[in-house]
């Protein structure tokens, strides 16, 4: 029997921010993978995917049924019992090789983390011992396995850090966002002139467009043209991979330019 696959990150969102529902019956084929190599957007009716990644000849396709990037998802292995599916992805499969312990302590750490953040004036060296504490809880090194937990974390600090015009340090969590979401990325950090690189793509989630569009001014700022340009081109590549094509967003792009101008200090 056909599944029905829905965008959003889960039913009461959808359902709020999209009046429309539907069946894609070979769409429904795909498994989960929290680690998913594929991605779905709607333009209207259409369904589009896409490789969120180099995919290997003959590799199993595989989407998001849920997010697992949800707050009640974080640091839980997902089981979505309508599908009577549950997922053993190398990010399910660290969850469930962390004692019960250590899960306590990466859920403690973190809501201080994010309680932390959440301050009037965060005390960033403080929110940078708690995620040096939390990354410690993780079973796997972190190119074998995402660290959905963190990535979230690491782009308010930096957001944080971008309030204060404290750019390098906002590029350094940046980075840390993106490599907890999987991405391993190769020249980043300058006064580095070699070619910016993803050597291999993590999770593309719509928040990395604004991830790459912010390292990409960076650079600007700093006058890389090149890490610019490249920069900018994952921005568009993540757009594209998110929300199906790419024709808007130059319109993004420069709508956000715009604003970061104005908002210089
Ligand atoms: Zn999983």
């Amino acid at each position: 029997m056909s599944q029905s696959v829905r965008s959003g990150t889960s039913s009461e969102t959808t359902a709020k921010n999209y009046p429309s529902c539907g069946l894609w019956p070979w769409a429904a084929q795909m498994k989960h993978s929290c680690d998913s190599n594929v991605r779905y957007s709607f333009i209207n009716d259409m369904m589009i995917v896409r490789a969120a990644r180099n995919i290997p000849r003959d590799t199993e396709l595989t989407i998001w049924h849920q997010s697992p990037l949800i707050t009640e998802q974080i640091d839980k292995r997902m089981v979505i019992p309508r599908l009577n599916f549950e997922c053993n992805c190398p990010v399910c499969t660290d969850i469930l090789n962390t004692s019960k312990k250590g899960s306590r302590k990466r859920a403690r750490l973190r809501l201080e983390i994010l309680s932390t953040l959440n301050c009037v004036k965060p005390d960033t060296e403080k929110v940078e011992d708690l995620l040096a504490e939390i990354e410690k809880t993780f079973v796997k090194p972190v190119h074998e396995s995402r660290r959905f937990a963190l990535w979230e974390l690491y782009h308010k600090l930096a957001e944080v850090y971008l309030s204060r015009a404290r750019r390098p340090k906002m590029v350094e969590c940046l980075l840390k966002s993106l490599e907890a979401l999987g991405f391993i990325i190769e020249n980043a950090i300058i006064p580095n002139t070699r070619r910016l690189e993803v050597k291999k793509w993590g999770i593309a989630i719509p928040n990395t467009v604004l991830t790459w569009i912010l390292i990409s001014l960076y650079y600007k700022y700093e006058g890389y043209k090149d890490k610019e340009k490249q920069a900018a081109e994952y921005a568009r590549i993540t757009y594209r991979i998110c929300i199906g094509e790419d024709d808007t967003f130059d319109q993004y792009h420069s709508a956000y330019f715009m604003f970061s101008q104005s908002t210089e200090t």
